[in-house]
């Protein structure tokens, strides 16, 4: 099945940009996933296709409406609603045409002969359902005011159909958006962009990467930073001494044994150091004190 990705933005230039190369753009052309970048401004009521307008209260800047915003997502859910149908071979985007959100809920549910689960929240079907119960097509705001994204909400992304991307512009959005139309704040980092393109970019190319067949063999990805709450251990390659430093020798020895048990050690240890803030969440088992593991940090360095 493919993913869906629907981008909200002012600027649709910007997509694919860097998705349309690599392994994002191969999958792509495979298949593996499809982009529609929709022009928020299209949405706009009047002939100058306003989108914006000065912050209540006061202030610099200028606020994204919410109006506005509300036609765009609608739009875009219909759509999806009709990409995901089409997917199960129940029928062209003209015959599901005007079924709406309701209707593609009704349809996927009868195909999987499951109880409704919501994959197309859309107000008219009332508040969205609470934790536990996954929206599958999600609407993602992305704003520096977000829950921090992490790679255990991107695995859940790209196991879901697809997701759509509201980028902000300006001092971002009007704030009834949110409880309005049902959609997820979601930052990238405490820092702040100028748009939320960029945002959508990495969130898209985060969920690109993991879906099947995107990266091979690599993709299974068990070992990579954050997948069990820990940095990654360090990578070393050819050659073996390269400016007088060297390839830890434990890496040389042949024996999988010890190298599995180094590198849970260094992953462990670069956490503990590095970021605090994982190893304060991380409950797996403390088993390494510290002073040893500054002891097998320092072999790393001669
Ligand atoms: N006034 C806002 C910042 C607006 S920046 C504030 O202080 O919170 C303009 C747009 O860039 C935002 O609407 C958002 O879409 C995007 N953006 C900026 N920083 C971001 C971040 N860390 N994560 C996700 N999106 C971000």
């Amino acid at each position: 099945m493919t993913f869906h990705a629907t981008v909200l933005t002012l600027y649709p230039e910007m997509f694919p940009g860097p998705l349309g190369v690599s392994l994002a753009g191969r999958a792509r052309e495979e298949g593996t996933w499809d982009l529609e970048a929709i022009q928020i401004r299209d949405f706009a009521a009047d002939k100058h296709r306003t989108v914006d307008d000065t912050p209540a209260g006061g202030g610099a800047g200028m606020v994204l409406r919410a109006d506005v915003l509300a036609k765009a997502i609608d739009f875009a859910r219909e759509r999806m609603g009709e990409k995901i149908l089409r997917d199960t071979g129940r029928g062209s985007a003209d015959e599901v045409g005007g079924r709406g959100a309701r209707g593609v809920l009704q349809v996927l549910s009868d195909e999987r002969g499951e109880e409704p689960r919501v994959p197309l929240h859309h107000p008219a079907d009332g508040p969205p359902p609470r934790s536990g119960e996954d929206f599958t097509v999600p609407v993602i705001a992305m704003t520096p005011r977000g829950k921090p994204l992490t790679q255990a909400r991107v695995r859940e992304l790209a196991a879901g159909p697809g997701v759509i991307v509201l980028c902000g512009r300006f001092e971002g959005f009007d704030e009834r958006i949110f409880a309005g139309r049902y959609v997820e704040e979601v930052s990238i980092g405490d820092i702040v962009l100028s748009g939320g393109e960029p945002a959508a970019l990495m969130l898209l190319d985060a969920c690109i990467r993991l879906l099947p067949g995107v990266m091979g063999a690599a993709s299974s990805g068990a070992e990579e930073s954050f997948e069990n709450g820990l940095l990654e251990y360090p990578h070393y390659t050819r050659p073996a001494e390269w400016e007088g430093r060297t390839i830890p020798e434990v890496l040389r020895s042949g024996d999988h044994a010890k190298i599995a048990a180094w590198r849970k050690l260094q992953s462990e240890v670069d956490t503990r150091l590095r970021r605090p803030d994982l190893w304060e969440r991380h409950d797996g088992v403390r088993v390494q004190p510290a002073s040893g593991a500054r002891r097998e940090t320092k072999d790393l360095d001669q």
